[in-house]
């Protein structure tokens, strides 16, 4: 087996605030990479800024990262970061500014382009990063991939135990300035990292715990979610810790099908990621429950629901979503399936072909 997580994790309410020693280790100066505005609407923003002020260190905000980030944002804050003397990076976010500060952090050390940066072309260390996060569903906090949107459109990923966070703050308070829609959509998203991992052929004990653990805490919220009850802290705290279980079991195996299928619904329709993996997530169940049955018996056992209940579960908890995609469409799609690195780890036999037709069958309705 093995497993590595060097991410210090720090939860609980105003743990940023508690905690002002750890980012004095970290250096003197820092860049604190944003999206437009949810980081000073959810009181994460000022609470990381109070904090390096309290204890004497410079920093830059560089709040222009957008969902699916943009390589030439993460290129640009690089330049930003190297041009203030950086030491180290403060992403505060949903996945998109955390993993935007995954890339600068690589940008800022290293004189490369898109490429050098995918194929890890990196002659030098990236700088530290700490995870804020303010969503509960990527876990990104706790991985050590980032997801970045190429020069041609694609989420495209690299992953190095270099990009682990050093440290990652989970305060579930500025979750609570969700809306309604990205709570849904993130919770759906952590759901499928738990339960695409638990699938992987790849996967070890340490990961299929967290991500069992992970699944029952968030389908218990999903009870609550799909009825439209309001979440209140403890919800909160537990999506957002379901949200690591997530991270830790994918950092172990990466993602499955879901994911790799729900890329282009996000990239050409603007499906939020989240609910763009759940329109397959119910597949993959299905497929799993006649590809690896003892394993899914397993999982039925500890988290409590049948697989046709999950199933209905999820369909009722996702955000609507409405996709209008044509045939051609979907065929010009099939190339991306043939060398598709899900398919290695998939239970069962399956090729590019596989993957086309549960691509037709969840989207062409
Ligand atoms: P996101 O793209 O970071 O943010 C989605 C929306 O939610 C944005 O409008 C954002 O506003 C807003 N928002 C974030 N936190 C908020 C809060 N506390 N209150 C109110 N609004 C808030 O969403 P995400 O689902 O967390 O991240 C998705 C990205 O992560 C995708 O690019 C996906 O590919 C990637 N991902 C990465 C991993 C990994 O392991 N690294 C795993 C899965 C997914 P602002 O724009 O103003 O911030
Ligand atoms: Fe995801």
């Amino acid at each position: 087996m093995n497993f590595y997580l060097p991410t210090e994790i720090i939860t609980g309410k105003d743990c940023i605030r508690q905690n002002a020693g750890l980012f004095s280790q970290l250096g003197k100066a820092c860049l604190i990479v944003t999206g437009k505005s949810s980081a000073k609407k959810c009181g994460a923003l000022k609470d990381v800024c109070d904090t390096l002020e309290s204890v004497g260190i410079e920093y830059k905000v560089y709040d222009k990262i957008t969902q699916n980030p943009l390589m030439s944002d993460c290129m640009e804050g690089g330049k930003i970061a190297r041009e203030c003397g950086a030491e180290f990076i403060i992403g505060i976010g949903g996945g998109s500014p955390l993993d935007a500060a995954k890339a600068i952090a690589v940008f800022a050390t290293n004189d490369i382009d898109e490429v050098g940066l995918y194929a890890k072309k990196w002659e030098r260390k990236p700088l530290g990063v700490v995870a804020v996060g303010t969503t509960a569903g990527t876990g990104s906090e706790v991985t050590q991939v980032a997801v970045i949107t190429s020069s041609k459109g694609l989420k495209k990923s690299f992953r190095d135990k270099a990009s682990f966070p050093v440290l990652a703050f989970g305060d579930a308070t500025y979750t609570e300035f969700m809306p309604e829609r990205v709570t849904r959509s993130t919770a759906i998203d952590a759901l499928s990292h738990c339960i695409e991992s638990y699938f992987c052929n790849n996967s070890n004990d340490f990961s299929r715990q967290a991500a069992k653990r992970g699944s029952k805490l968030i389908v218990n919220e999903l009870y609550k979610i799909k009825d439209g009850v309001t979440l209140d802290f403890k919800a909160r705290e537990n999506l957002y810790l379901a949200s690591l279980y997530g991270g830790i079991a994918i950092s172990v195996t990466g993602t499955s099908f879901p994911h790799a299928l729900g890329y282009f619904l996000t990239e050409n329709h603007g499906i939020a990621h989240g609910s763009a993996c759940a329109v397959y997530l119910s597949e993959f169940i299905r497929y799993n429950c006649e590809n690896a049955k003892e394993l899914w018996d397993e999982f039925e056992k500890s988290v409590g629901i049948t697989a046709s209940e999950l199933c209905a579960l999820i369909e009722k908890s996702v955000p609507e979503i409405e996709i209008s995609i044509t045939k051609e469409q979907v065929d010009e799609l099939y190339p991306r399936w043939i060398n598709c690195t899900c398919l290695p780890k998939m239970y069962g036999i399956a090729d590019a072909d596989t993957l086309q037709n549960i691509v037709i069958k969840c989207v062409l309705k």
